[in-house]
């Protein structure tokens, strides 16, 4: 049975971050499953579709069939690095409309199980406790209020070389969270069994103090 971390929130809560130094804390493997959303937009976007239900099964089978590889951080498209292109606020924006077609969330749920491999997995996203890894034994729901969440997201744009602006952001990701939330497949919601955890004012390090505390109980 390969053990599995769970960490569901919204946006820019700081999964990613959080997921990624605990899953290196423990050596165990990483899935960032809103990345597999984000390219199958991307591929939409590129195929000239449009997020809705009369595109649903066309956008499915694209997400079936993503010619993608995850290689030293970088995300592969057919070979090209779309690492920077899926991170744009467009780009979450339509990640969030293919995510509510319930087609789209099947086609992708067994390229996610995959990845549940030995040592173990940490896996970040909005349903990894609620319907992708129902039985993992620790299940994380992070949230940080709104104004934080825009700043950090506003501060990794940056460094990026994204522009972006902090009340743009602030409203994009009020908008994706309310649509995530609303939607009627796997709505962004804490699974029963998962701790609560807010970092609005806590360290990285405090909060995968928190997580690897909770997984060694
Ligand atoms: O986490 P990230 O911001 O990269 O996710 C982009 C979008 O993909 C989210 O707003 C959400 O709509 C969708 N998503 C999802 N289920 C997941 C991960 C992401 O619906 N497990």
């Amino acid at each position: 049975d390969v053990p599995v971390i769970c960490i569901d929130g919204p946006t820019a809560s700081g999964k990613g971050t959080l997921a990624v130094a605990t899953a290196y804390q423990l050596g165990y493997h990483y899935l960032d499953s809103g990345s597999l959303y984000r390219v199958t937009g991307l591929a939409m976007r590129r195929a000239g579709l449009e997020a809705d239900a009369a595109h649903e099964a066309q956008i499915a089978e694209l997400a079936r069939q993503l010619p993608l590889r995850f290689i030293k951080g970088q995300v592969l498209l057919d070979d090209e690095d779309v690492s920077d292109a899926i991170r744009t606020e467009a780009a979450g924006m339509d990640a969030s409309r293919v995510s509510a077609l319930p087609a789209v969330r099947a086609a992708l749920l067994a390229l996610q199980k995959s990845f549940r491999r030995l040592p173990g997995l940490v896996a970040d996203g909005r349903d990894m406790g609620t319907v992708v890894f129902p039985d993992a034994r620790l299940k994380v729901y992070l949230t940080a209020n709104a104004s934080q969440r825009a700043e950090r997201r506003h501060k990794q744009l940056i460094s990026k070389g994204i522009p972006a602006t902090l009340d743009s952001l602030r409203a994009d990701l009020e908008a994706r969270d309310q649509r995530d939330s609303s939607r009627s497949v796997a709505p962004l919601k804490p699974a029963p069994d998962a701790r609560l955890l807010d970092n609005s004012s806590q360290s990285v390090e405090q909060s995968v103090e928190q997580v690897l505390a909770w997984w060694q109980e």
